[in-house]
């Protein structure tokens, strides 16, 4: 089946008309994976990517919200590696570099653009280190530059730069594709496939976020932006970040229609609503109504089974490269990998009501315990 797939080259293997029929596999182990690269795992299904680490790092108390820079890579390299391995052992088939705001402009922010490069190369040694060990693919990732200004040319070389240098860096590190995302122009977003492809030879996921509105910064719709995204080369495109299951699965459905390469939705695990459809524009009714984002947004997290059955829908309508924002944590990628029906390690620890000492079912359990049950 792979190889009849590499026949039909790296990209658009699945057809618009074949995309939602695709039955969904019983059982795909991530560890029965012998190291394919990203376009033939596609073509054997679908590829769970956990993302979001910063908003994990910050809940563990290793990363300061606000820059969100993850000065975590040179402070405590060790946490970084348990959360990648936290996240393979939760169903991840990609491990992905933490290259995320490590770009010269958030540096230059916080004032540590001497740490550039000793953060990209931290960051990429530690992902390769945990990819190998884990048979995940090993990503690498470039970001929005919030430098991005279409009428500012010094801003355009600027963002050009930062592109140009990770990506290298990325490259150099020898990964195994590369991520784009979390894009509000879709100029930004091309400016970055260009940079993959200029300056690597793997292939390019480009993702970008739509907030409130339902275009780009520059005006175009998601569908659109993707057309443009594909016809320049990208092998995977589509959403991230932003909006939460909700919201973002009927701009997915527009995706899928309008391009014939693999589309890719990894949404934020919040419960955002067609009045408040981005996690930015959340405001909580328990506090003033001030906005959630970014540390009050704990009452809007999605339930496990409300990520399931994001998968499953999100699967189901052709989507196949699948994932969680930031605010997932390595139980919303088990309940990811598990509804595509996988059992990655962590599903040892999956749950099981038969024992609990009032709600189980096993014989073991007394029954003085499980009448009690309608009062509790
Ligand atoms: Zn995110």
């Amino acid at each position: 089946m792979v190889t009849k797939k590499k026949s039909t080259g790296v990209k658009g293997v699945k057809s618009r008309a074949t995309a939602g029929t695709r039955a969904i596999p019983k059982t795909v182990p991530s560890a029965t994976y012998k190291e394919p690269g990203l376009m033939k795992r596609l073509a054997m299904g679908a590829v769970v990517c956990a993302e979001g680490y910063v908003f994990e790092l910050e809940r563990r108390g290793y990363l300061q919200a606000g820059a969100f820079v993850p000065t975590v890579l040179l402070e405590h390299p060790e946490v970084v590696e348990q959360l990648h391995r936290d996240f393979a052992h939760a169903g991840s088939d990609v491990t992905q570099a933490l290259t995320y705001y490590v770009h010269r402009e958030k540096l230059r922010v916080i004032g540590r653009e001497k740490d550039l490069e000793a953060m990209n190369h931290v960051a990429l040694k530690i992902a390769k280190k945990i990819a190998r060990k884990t048979q995940t693919l090993f990503a690498g990732d470039i970001c929005n530059t919030n430098v991005y200004d279409p009428n500012d040319g010094k801003a355009l070389k600027q963002v050009a730069r930062i592109f140009e240098e990770q990506v290298g860096w990325a490259a150099d590190a020898g990964v195994d594709y590369i991520v784009a995302e979390t894009f509000s122009w879709g100029q930004e977003a091309l400016m970055a496939l260009d940079a993959i492809k200029k300056h690597s030879k793997v292939p390019a996921v480009v993702t970008f976020s739509m907030h409130r509105e339902l275009v780009t910064r520059e005006g175009w719709t998601a569908a659109e932006t993707c057309r443009r995204l594909e016809a320049a080369g990208a092998e995977v495109v589509g959403l991230n970040c932003h909006r939460g299951p909700r919201t973002m699965l009927p701009l997915l459905k527009e995706i899928r229609d309008a391009v014939k390469c693999h589309v890719a939705g990894l949404p934020v695990p919040y419960r955002t609503t067609e009045e408040q459809p981005s996690f930015m524009s959340l405001t909580d009714p328990c506090c003033q109504d001030r906005r959630a984002f970014p540390v009050g947004l704990d009452p809007f997290v999605v339930t496990r089974q409300e990520i399931a059955d994001f998968g499953r829908e999100a699967y189901a309508m052709g989507i196949n490269y699948l994932g969680v924002c930031c605010g997932a944590g390595p139980q919303h990628i088990r309940a990811l990998a598990e509804s595509l029906g996988r059992r990655p390690e962590g599903s040892k620890y999956s749950v099981d009501m038969s024992k609990h000492a009032f709600f189980g079912t096993d014989q073991k359990i007394k029954t003085v315990q499980t009448e009690y049950q309608s009062r509790l």
